[in-house]
């Protein structure tokens, strides 16, 4: 499977623990992310990342065209409640179009954990 995942700056530590906690998981699937993202998965495990763009300078947008192009099968993304993003609109864009494309999507730690729990049963 094609995963991506994005992280925003005060989700990034929670995303990096989650992955790491999964790494298994995640070691044997394709991972796709924006930069940071990415870059702070690499530093952490051995593991490779395709990354996009960073989130604020348009890798939000090519993950949702990656998404169009039937080439991401799941999306883990921890945005942030609590502060307002200067690409909003692409938040919104990708997250319309993961749910447009019936992409499974986990925005928080509990749906991500009940996602893995699924695949794992299917
Ligand atoms: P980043 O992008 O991983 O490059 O920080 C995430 C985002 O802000 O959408």
């Amino acid at each position: 499977m094609n995963i991506a995942l994005v992280a925003h700056d005060e989700k990034k530590e929670e995303m990096v623990a989650w992955v790491t906690r999964h790494y298994e998981f995640f070691s044997q699937h394709q991972l796709f992310a924006t930069g940071t993202t990415g870059t702070r998965i690499m530093e952490k495990l051995p593991i490779s990342v395709h990354c996009y763009k960073s989130g604020p300078y348009g890798g939000d947008q090519q993950i949702g065209a990656a998404i169009v192009e039937g080439n991401i099968h799941m999306l883990f993304f921890f945005w942030d409640p609590m502060w307002a993003q200067p690409h909003d609109v692409d938040v919104k864009a990708l997250l319309r179009l993961s749910t447009y494309y019936n992409i499974p999507t986990a925005c928080n730690i509990a749906t991500a954990d009940f996602l893995l729990m699924g695949l794992a049963h299917s």
